[in-house]
């Protein structure tokens, strides 16, 4: 039988967590966890042609387009480390990206679950706004609920943390707005292919990250089974 390879993607409005659980379930699976935001911010702060292209988007909180994320996709995906599968985050964000990630695969060769984390919209505001990112090694912090121990440093690696510009509240509320007009219409695309699920998002990270797993793991079982 030919290997399975499988996309979990996570799903779900910026805020929900999919930065952390998927990075989670990337050692949990063993396979890379691949975020398009996390691409296009190292490209921004290396100054690329990429990074030059997307600033004025991410900034403002709106879509980078599409030609462009397809394209640094189809690079990442194409290479070894996902040859049994890998974790998308914070894509597909529009119906023609979904589009094309599937377009990228022959009938029958991926199987996808797509994991959507649940979660009310000032619950989202609080997190963001009070989100403070490590721009060396990405551990994530919140101001209230997870304070880092080294107080504005990083607890791992010492680098000093960082708000995103686009965790600001008014880009955040764009943001929102973005999420509930592009992004939202894919439920219905994945719910019709019978490969959406979704999981509370509120509780701790450690029981969203059970419930993922317990998604991933059913799915995984039916398709081993030829479902
Ligand atoms: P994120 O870290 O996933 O919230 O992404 C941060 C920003 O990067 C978004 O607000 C967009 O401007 C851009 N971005 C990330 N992923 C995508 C995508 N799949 N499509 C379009 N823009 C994206």
């Amino acid at each position: 039988m030919k290997d399975m390879k499988t996309a979990v993607i996570l799903f779900g409005p910026p805020g929900a967590g999919k930065g952390t659980q998927a990075r989670r379930l990337s050692s949990e699976l063993n396979c890379p966890a691949i975020s398009t935001g996390d691409i296009l911010r190292e490209a921004v702060a290396a100054g690329t042609d990429l990074g030059k292209t997307a600033r004025g988007y991410m900034e403002s909180g709106s879509l980078v387009p599409d030609s462009v994320v397809d394209g640094i996709v189809k690079e990442r995906i194409a290479r070894a480390d996902c040859s049994l599968g890998f974790i998308l985050d914070g894509y597909p964000r529009t119906i023609p990206q979904a589009e094309f990630v599937e377009g990228l695969f022959a009938p029958g060769e991926l199987h996808t679950v797509v994991v959507s984390i649940l979660v009310r919209d000032e619950v989202l505001l609080d997190r963001l706004s009070g989100r403070r990112v490590c721009p060396g090694c990405r551990k994530m912090f919140h101001l209230r609920n997870s304070p880092s121990r080294a107080g504005e440093q990083c607890d791992e690696c010492g680098t000093r943390l960082i708000q995103r510009r686009d965790d600001q509240e008014a880009v955040v509320r764009e943001r929102l707005q973005v999420y509930r007009r592009e992004t939202e219409p894919l439920i219905e695309y994945y719910r019709s292919r019978k490969v959406y699920f979704e999981v509370e998002g509120d509780g701790s990270a450690a029981g969203i990250f059970e419930s993922i797993l317990g998604v991933v793991r059913a799915r995984r079982g039916t398709m081993a089974g030829g479902g």
